[in-house]
């Protein structure tokens, strides 16, 4: 019962409402930036036999249609790829990801069961394009929340910074030899601004350098004081060849992702960069509060009773 009060009182609470308003500031900034760059928005996919397999584990989350078992989306990146088949120069989407993290997650104050992301791909594009980009979508999007919001950012006591860009750029192999395993928290807390943090050695999509094997062409944003991760993102490995050496390489099993790899021997998976911004901590960080689900009206928490 207590805990149902607790979710009806955030439901109806001003610091709910001010959180919202400031998250709709945050979309429209975003997307308006991604459509005057002549990006297209796709719809979201929701389900289907493929979806990313991601480098960390996760409980399953599937649905039978049928016979058929259909994926819950725990992002679209393959997907995206898929789009840029049609020639479109690039996509976004607001995308829904189902990711059924493992309880333990339920402490960090950054992770929950579903969340969304603004996900975006560009055909042609490299790293370096994608980092200045992302980073011009943040101070724009973090200037007109201090424009528009002084009030909510008050409620929140927050003092936003507009962060300069371009942000400092660490490579995660140095980070990890300075600092040791812990090194996001540390980079996280003794930072001012947004950072990058560039070389992970992850999903069999994200590029490895092809003039320095053992190096990948992906980043992260992290932000200050502590909040962690924001942003991933990375070239992408579009060639048949690649992308059946990479799968191979980590030990995957292909034989889900075969229509994905039949359109890639096609020829119809074009170079391409992109990232996606968790929508979620990205407004827990522009609001500077503990916990994600105090700015997520229906916050599924890992490990956490589920209300509503
Ligand atoms: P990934 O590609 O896995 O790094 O996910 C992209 C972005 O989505 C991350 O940088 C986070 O901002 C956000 N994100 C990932 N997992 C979660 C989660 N469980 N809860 C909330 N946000 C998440
Ligand atoms: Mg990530």
């Amino acid at each position: 019962m207590e805990h149902i009060q607790k979710a009806v009182e955030k439901l109806a609470s001003p610091r709910l409402r001010a959180a919202v308003s400031i998250q709709t500031t945050l979309l429209s900034s975003l997307t308006n930036l991604m459509r005057e760059e002549g990006m297209m928005q796709l719809l979201p996919v929701m389900v289907s036999p493929i979806t990313d397999p991601l480098s960390h584990s996760v409980l399953e989350g599937s649905i039978k249609y049928g016979s058929i078992e259909l994926q819950l989306t725990k992002s679209m990146i393959l997907h995206k790829q898929l789009a840029l088949a049609s020639g479109l120069e690039g996509v976004f989407i607001i995308s829904p990801n189902v990711r059924l993290e493992h309880p333990e997650r339920g402490s960090t104050g950054r992770h929950l069961l579903e969340f969304s992301q603004l996900d975006f791909e560009m055909r042609g594009r490299k790293m370096e394009d994608v980092m200045r980009f992302s980073e011009r979508l943040l101070a724009q999007a973090f200037s007109d929340v201090k424009k528009r919001h002084e009030k909510e950012l008050e409620l929140f006591g927050r003092e936003l910074r507009i962060p300069s860009t371009p942000f400092r750029t660490y490579d995660s192999r140095d980070l990890e030899r300075e600092y040791g395993p812990d090194w996001e928290r540390i980079i996280s807390s003794s930072s001012k601004d947004p950072v990058w943090v560039t070389n992970h050695e992850r999903e069999f999509y994200d590029a490895e350098d092809p003039d320095k094997p053992g190096t990948f062409r992906n980043y992260d944003i992290i932000y200050p004081e502590g909040f962690g991760e924001g942003l991933s993102g990375g070239e992408r490995e579009w060639e048949h060849s690649r992308i059946l050496y990479r799968m191979e390489k980590k030990g995957m099993d292909a034989s889900p992702y075969s229509a994905y790899i039949e359109a890639a021997r096609m020829g119809k998976l074009v170079p391409s960069a992109g990232a996606g911004f968790g929508i979620e901590r990205m407004l827990r960080y522009v609001c500077g509060v503990a916990h994600i689900e105090e700015v997520s009206p229906f916050a599924k928490v890992p490990g956490k009773e589920i209300i509503f």
